[in-house]
Protein backbone atom coordinates (compact mmCIF):
# COMPACT_ATOMS: atom_id res chain seq x y z
CA UNK A 1 0.00 0.00 0.00
CA UNK A 2 0.95 3.22 -1.07
CA UNK A 3 -0.27 6.40 -0.01
CA UNK A 4 -0.75 9.40 -2.32
CA UNK A 5 1.51 12.72 -1.72
CA UNK A 6 0.27 16.04 -2.42
CA UNK A 7 2.31 17.79 -5.24
CA UNK A 8 0.49 21.51 -5.11
CA UNK A 9 -2.39 23.25 -3.83
CA UNK A 10 -4.06 25.44 -6.48
CA UNK A 11 -6.27 28.03 -6.19
CA UNK A 12 -7.99 29.80 -8.97
CA UNK A 13 -7.14 33.45 -9.33
CA UNK A 14 -9.99 35.58 -9.02
CA UNK A 15 -13.41 35.75 -10.66
CA UNK A 16 -14.83 36.25 -13.88
CA UNK A 17 -18.35 36.05 -15.59
CA UNK A 18 -19.04 33.00 -17.92
CA UNK A 19 -21.81 34.79 -20.16
CA UNK A 20 -23.86 36.68 -17.78
CA UNK A 21 -25.08 33.98 -16.12
CA UNK A 22 -21.88 32.33 -14.46
CA UNK A 23 -19.73 34.00 -11.66
CA UNK A 24 -16.36 31.65 -11.78
CA UNK A 25 -13.03 31.01 -10.27
CA UNK A 26 -10.48 28.71 -13.14
CA UNK A 27 -9.23 25.84 -11.12
CA UNK A 28 -7.84 23.97 -14.48
CA UNK A 29 -5.83 24.54 -15.94
CA UNK A 30 -3.44 25.19 -13.51
CA UNK A 31 0.04 25.78 -15.26
CA UNK A 32 2.09 24.59 -18.28
CA UNK A 33 4.16 22.77 -15.32
CA UNK A 34 1.12 20.54 -14.00
CA UNK A 35 -0.71 19.73 -17.07
CA UNK A 36 1.13 16.17 -16.58
CA UNK A 37 -0.48 15.67 -13.08
CA UNK A 38 -4.04 17.45 -14.25
CA UNK A 39 -4.20 15.07 -17.57
CA UNK A 40 -7.10 14.69 -18.78
CA UNK A 41 -8.37 17.32 -17.09
CA UNK A 42 -8.36 20.47 -19.07
CA UNK A 43 -10.34 22.98 -17.47
CA UNK A 44 -12.18 23.76 -14.17
CA UNK A 45 -14.84 26.54 -13.89
CA UNK A 46 -16.16 26.78 -10.38
CA UNK A 47 -19.02 29.04 -9.46
CA UNK A 48 -18.92 29.06 -5.58
CA UNK A 49 -22.59 30.05 -4.09
CA UNK A 50 -24.12 33.70 -5.26
CA UNK A 51 -27.48 34.77 -5.45
CA UNK A 52 -29.73 35.96 -7.98
CA UNK A 53 -32.86 38.21 -7.91
CA UNK A 54 -35.89 36.75 -9.50
CA UNK A 55 -36.03 37.76 -13.54
CA UNK A 56 -37.94 37.04 -16.57
CA UNK A 57 -34.73 37.25 -18.72
CA UNK A 58 -32.70 34.52 -17.62
CA UNK A 59 -28.71 34.74 -17.96
CA UNK A 60 -26.19 32.11 -18.87
CA UNK A 61 -23.87 32.19 -22.20
CA UNK A 62 -25.62 31.87 -25.62
CA UNK A 63 -25.02 29.49 -28.44
CA UNK A 64 -21.46 28.26 -28.96
CA UNK A 65 -19.50 24.98 -30.45
CA UNK A 66 -17.42 22.47 -28.40
CA UNK A 67 -15.12 19.82 -30.28
CA UNK A 68 -12.48 17.54 -29.53
CA UNK A 69 -13.87 16.98 -25.39
CA UNK A 70 -16.61 16.42 -22.92
CA UNK A 71 -18.09 19.04 -20.56
CA UNK A 72 -18.96 17.94 -17.47
CA UNK A 73 -21.95 20.10 -15.44
CA UNK A 74 -22.49 19.46 -11.87
CA UNK A 75 -25.49 21.82 -9.89
CA UNK A 76 -25.06 22.13 -6.44
CA UNK A 77 -27.45 24.67 -6.16
CA UNK A 78 -29.61 26.25 -8.78
CA UNK A 79 -30.94 24.87 -12.16
CA UNK A 80 -29.47 24.81 -15.55
CA UNK A 81 -31.54 24.56 -18.70
CA UNK A 82 -29.36 23.15 -21.62
CA UNK A 83 -29.51 22.38 -25.08
CA UNK A 84 -27.94 21.42 -28.29
CA UNK A 85 -27.80 20.83 -31.97
CA UNK A 86 -27.92 16.93 -31.44
CA UNK A 87 -31.67 17.84 -30.39
CA UNK A 88 -30.63 17.13 -26.41
CA UNK A 89 -31.79 19.17 -23.09
CA UNK A 90 -33.05 19.31 -20.28
CA UNK A 91 -32.61 20.61 -16.80
CA UNK A 92 -29.61 19.86 -14.25
CA UNK A 93 -30.73 20.62 -10.81
CA UNK A 94 -29.28 20.02 -7.52
CA UNK A 95 -27.55 16.90 -7.62
CA UNK A 96 -27.78 16.24 -11.06
CA UNK A 97 -24.57 15.98 -13.70
CA UNK A 98 -24.64 16.33 -17.43
CA UNK A 99 -21.80 14.47 -18.75
CA UNK A 100 -21.79 15.71 -22.71
CA UNK A 101 -19.53 14.44 -24.94
CA UNK A 102 -18.80 17.41 -27.93
CA UNK A 103 -16.04 14.59 -29.83
CA UNK A 104 -16.59 16.02 -33.56
CA UNK A 105 -19.00 18.85 -32.78
CA UNK A 106 -21.77 20.23 -30.98
CA UNK A 107 -23.48 23.60 -30.60
CA UNK A 108 -24.66 24.08 -27.26
CA UNK A 109 -26.30 27.10 -24.82
CA UNK A 110 -26.16 27.14 -20.93
CA UNK A 111 -28.58 29.57 -19.04
CA UNK A 112 -30.51 29.69 -15.81
CA UNK A 113 -33.69 27.34 -15.97
CA UNK A 114 -36.15 29.91 -16.18
CA UNK A 115 -38.55 28.49 -13.83
CA UNK A 116 -35.85 28.53 -11.42
CA UNK A 117 -34.91 32.50 -12.43
CA UNK A 118 -38.39 33.51 -11.84
CA UNK A 119 -37.92 32.53 -8.16
CA UNK A 120 -34.19 33.48 -7.77
CA UNK A 121 -32.34 32.61 -5.28
CA UNK A 122 -28.98 30.55 -4.58
CA UNK A 123 -26.74 29.05 -7.41
CA UNK A 124 -23.58 26.87 -7.30
CA UNK A 125 -22.28 25.52 -10.21
CA UNK A 126 -18.94 23.47 -11.34
CA UNK A 127 -18.10 22.74 -14.80
CA UNK A 128 -15.10 20.55 -15.94
CA UNK A 129 -13.41 19.83 -19.37
CA UNK A 130 -12.54 16.09 -19.94
CA UNK A 131 -10.20 15.56 -23.18
CA UNK A 132 -10.67 12.81 -25.00
CA UNK A 133 -8.13 10.41 -27.18
CA UNK A 134 -7.03 11.12 -30.48
CA UNK A 135 -8.71 8.11 -31.37
CA UNK A 136 -12.17 9.54 -30.13
CA UNK A 137 -12.29 13.23 -30.81
CA UNK A 138 -14.31 13.05 -34.16
CA UNK A 139 -16.77 10.20 -32.54
CA UNK A 140 -20.01 11.24 -32.80
CA UNK A 141 -22.10 13.80 -30.25
CA UNK A 142 -23.30 12.19 -27.16
CA UNK A 143 -25.49 13.39 -24.08
CA UNK A 144 -26.01 11.66 -20.53
CA UNK A 145 -28.36 13.63 -18.04
CA UNK A 146 -27.36 11.79 -14.82
CA UNK A 147 -29.80 12.15 -12.20
CA UNK A 148 -29.23 12.50 -8.27
CA UNK A 149 -31.09 9.42 -7.79
CA UNK A 150 -28.74 7.46 -10.12
CA UNK A 151 -25.56 8.26 -8.36
CA UNK A 152 -23.97 5.35 -6.72
CA UNK A 153 -22.80 5.86 -3.02
CA UNK A 154 -20.10 4.14 -0.88
CA UNK A 155 -20.63 4.73 3.17
CA UNK A 156 -17.17 4.98 4.38
CA UNK A 157 -16.00 2.90 7.79
CA UNK A 158 -15.70 6.14 9.82
CA UNK A 159 -19.10 8.20 8.87
CA UNK A 160 -18.36 10.03 5.80
CA UNK A 161 -20.26 9.34 2.31
CA UNK A 162 -19.24 8.99 -1.67
CA UNK A 163 -21.34 9.90 -4.37
CA UNK A 164 -19.50 8.41 -7.54
CA UNK A 165 -20.70 9.99 -11.11
CA UNK A 166 -17.78 8.12 -12.53
CA UNK A 167 -15.69 5.71 -11.57
CA UNK A 168 -15.09 2.44 -9.13
CA UNK A 169 -14.72 2.49 -5.22
CA UNK A 170 -15.61 -0.82 -3.15
CA UNK A 171 -17.42 -2.01 -5.92
CA UNK A 172 -19.85 0.66 -6.43
CA UNK A 173 -20.02 2.06 -9.71
CA UNK A 174 -20.83 5.50 -11.09
CA UNK A 175 -23.29 5.82 -13.47
CA UNK A 176 -21.18 8.23 -16.75
CA UNK A 177 -19.67 6.27 -19.19
CA UNK A 178 -16.50 7.72 -20.00
CA UNK A 179 -14.37 7.06 -23.02
CA UNK A 180 -11.14 6.59 -21.08
CA UNK A 181 -11.00 5.80 -17.41
CA UNK A 182 -12.53 8.34 -15.04
CA UNK A 183 -13.48 9.09 -11.71
CA UNK A 184 -15.44 11.64 -10.35
CA UNK A 185 -16.66 11.61 -6.67
CA UNK A 186 -18.78 14.00 -4.11
CA UNK A 187 -17.12 12.87 -0.77
CA UNK A 188 -18.56 14.35 2.79
CA UNK A 189 -16.91 13.62 5.91
CA UNK A 190 -18.16 14.58 9.45
CA UNK A 191 -15.98 16.52 12.00
CA UNK A 192 -12.58 14.97 12.28
CA UNK A 193 -13.52 12.23 9.76
CA UNK A 194 -11.09 10.32 8.00
CA UNK A 195 -11.43 8.86 4.46
CA UNK A 196 -9.10 6.00 3.43
CA UNK A 197 -9.85 5.34 -0.61
CA UNK A 198 -8.57 3.01 -3.08
CA UNK A 199 -7.35 4.92 -6.09
CA UNK A 200 -5.45 3.60 -9.42
CA UNK A 201 -1.74 3.96 -9.08
CA UNK A 202 -0.65 6.03 -11.74
CA UNK A 203 -3.32 7.64 -12.68
CA UNK A 204 -4.05 11.78 -12.08
CA UNK A 205 -5.55 12.73 -8.86
CA UNK A 206 -6.99 15.77 -7.55
CA UNK A 207 -9.13 17.04 -4.97
CA UNK A 208 -11.06 20.26 -4.68
CA UNK A 209 -12.67 21.56 -1.20
CA UNK A 210 -15.70 22.59 -1.79
CA UNK A 211 -16.69 23.02 1.90
CA UNK A 212 -13.94 22.58 5.45
CA UNK A 213 -10.48 21.62 4.89
CA UNK A 214 -8.94 18.33 4.05
CA UNK A 215 -5.29 17.66 6.03
CA UNK A 216 -3.25 15.10 4.41
CA UNK A 217 0.71 13.73 5.88
CA UNK A 218 1.85 16.08 2.85
CA UNK A 219 -0.07 18.76 3.57
CA UNK A 220 -3.71 20.85 3.65
CA UNK A 221 -5.99 21.98 0.96
CA UNK A 222 -8.45 24.29 2.02
CA UNK A 223 -11.63 25.39 0.84
CA UNK A 224 -12.12 26.68 -2.83
CA UNK A 225 -8.35 25.16 -3.10
CA UNK A 226 -7.16 21.93 -6.01
CA UNK A 227 -4.87 19.43 -4.32
CA UNK A 228 -3.04 18.00 -7.05
CA UNK A 229 -1.54 14.69 -5.81
CA UNK A 230 1.70 13.03 -7.56
CA UNK A 231 0.86 10.19 -9.60
CA UNK A 232 1.97 7.26 -7.30
CA UNK A 233 -0.02 5.36 -4.78
CA UNK A 234 -3.30 3.13 -4.68
CA UNK A 235 -4.51 5.16 -1.47
CA UNK A 236 -6.22 8.41 -0.63
CA UNK A 237 -5.97 9.39 2.43
CA UNK A 238 -7.57 12.46 3.51
CA UNK A 239 -9.05 13.71 7.14
CA UNK A 240 -11.43 16.83 7.64
CA UNK A 241 -11.17 19.54 9.82
CA UNK A 242 -13.52 20.80 13.16
CA UNK A 243 -16.35 21.63 10.62
CA UNK A 244 -15.98 18.57 8.60
CA UNK A 245 -15.35 18.77 4.89
CA UNK A 246 -16.58 18.41 0.99
CA UNK A 247 -14.68 17.96 -1.71
CA UNK A 248 -14.39 16.56 -5.54
CA UNK A 249 -11.99 14.05 -6.43
CA UNK A 250 -10.90 13.90 -9.65
CA UNK A 251 -9.08 10.82 -11.10
CA UNK A 252 -8.08 9.86 -14.52
CA UNK A 253 -5.65 7.69 -16.49
CA UNK A 254 -3.57 9.86 -18.33
CA UNK A 255 -4.26 10.46 -22.01
CA UNK A 256 -0.24 11.86 -22.38
CA UNK A 257 -0.97 13.31 -26.25
CA UNK A 258 -0.03 17.14 -27.52
CA UNK A 259 -3.25 18.96 -26.71
CA UNK A 260 -3.72 22.24 -28.87
CA UNK A 261 -6.42 24.08 -26.58
CA UNK A 262 -7.99 26.90 -28.53
CA UNK A 263 -10.96 28.64 -27.10
CA UNK A 264 -14.34 25.98 -27.51
CA UNK A 265 -11.88 23.66 -29.57
CA UNK A 266 -9.38 20.62 -28.01
CA UNK A 267 -7.53 19.09 -30.26
CA UNK A 268 -3.69 17.56 -31.01
CA UNK A 269 -2.58 19.80 -33.16
CA UNK A 270 -2.92 23.65 -34.72
CA UNK A 271 -3.96 22.14 -38.07
CA UNK A 272 -7.24 20.40 -36.26
CA UNK A 273 -7.83 23.53 -34.34
CA UNK A 274 -7.86 25.13 -38.63
CA UNK A 275 -10.24 22.40 -39.83
CA UNK A 276 -12.33 23.01 -36.73
CA UNK A 277 -12.89 26.52 -37.07
CA UNK A 278 -13.31 25.85 -40.89
CA UNK A 279 -16.37 23.27 -40.16
CA UNK A 280 -17.46 25.86 -38.02
CA UNK A 281 -17.92 28.37 -40.47
CA UNK A 282 -19.26 26.36 -42.41
CA UNK A 283 -22.72 25.15 -40.56
CA UNK A 284 -20.58 21.32 -39.67
CA UNK A 285 -21.78 21.56 -36.04
CA UNK A 286 -25.62 21.42 -36.45
CA UNK A 287 -28.09 24.30 -36.13
CA UNK A 288 -29.30 25.52 -33.02
CA UNK A 289 -31.49 28.53 -32.15
MN1 LIG B 1 -20.20 25.22 -23.39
Amino acid sequence: MTIRTLHTVHRGDGFHWVGDGFYVTQLLPASPELQRLTDPFLLMDYNPVKEYPPTTTPRGVGVHPHRGFETVTMAFEGAVAHHDSTGAGGVIRPGDVQWMTAASGILHKEYHDPEWAARGGRFHMMQLWVNLPAAHKMDAPGYQPLTAESMGKVKLDDGGVVTLVAGELDDVRGPARTVTPISLWDVQLGADESADLAVPDGHTLMTFVLDGELTTSTGTIGREEMGIFNREGDRLQVTAGEVGARFLVLGGKPIDEPVVFYGPFVMNTMEEIREAMVDFNNGKFGTLV
